[in-house]
């Protein structure tokens, strides 16, 4: 019987060790680098929406089978429901594209009515807006007026 040789080694230098780099007071941010978090998570969307777009075309109706095919009715419901899906995903994936190049152009987070900076927060929350809640809640009060 052969004695195996153990693998585990341990560590001469504790991780803990590590020296500490001195803290530097951080310059403001390259224009670009602001938003790379949102680009980062924009970006993200972008590909999950696109994947979910391919896996809709290669199934269709996204159902392995369906459990009624008599209801044609509900058949039709479901191809105009997941077209209305696409459309919406179509829109967004648009804005996605819009806001990515607003952040490429440094223009991102100004708010297209006020042009005033939006809100970080904001921001982070909805990516693609391009209005200040301010301005977002006069447009919404503006469209109800308008119905
Ligand atoms: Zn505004």
């Amino acid at each position: 019987m052969k004695a195996s040789p153990s693998t585990k080694r341990i560590s001469p230098t504790p991780s803990a060790a590590k020296p500490v780099a001195p803290k530097r007071k951080a310059k403001t941010a390259a224009p670009g680098d602001k938003y790379a978090v949102i680009r980062r998570d924009l970006e993200q969307q972008r590909r999950i929406i696109l994947a979910e777009a391919v896996e809709g075309l290669a199934n269709p109706n996204g159902q392995e089978a369906l459990p009624d095919v008599s209801d044609q009715a509900s058949v039709e419901a479901d191809q105009n429901f997941s077209m209305r899906i696409r459309e919406r995903e179509q829109r967004l994936v648009k804005k996605i594209d819009e806001a990515l190049g607003r952040i490429d152009q440094n223009i991102y987070g100004i708010c297209e009515r006020c042009e005033e900076e939006i809100p970080y927060p904001r921001l982070k929350a909805r990516p693609v807006t391009t209005l200040c809640i301010d301005c977002k809640t006069l447009e919404e009060q503006e469209e109800k007026a308008r119905r």
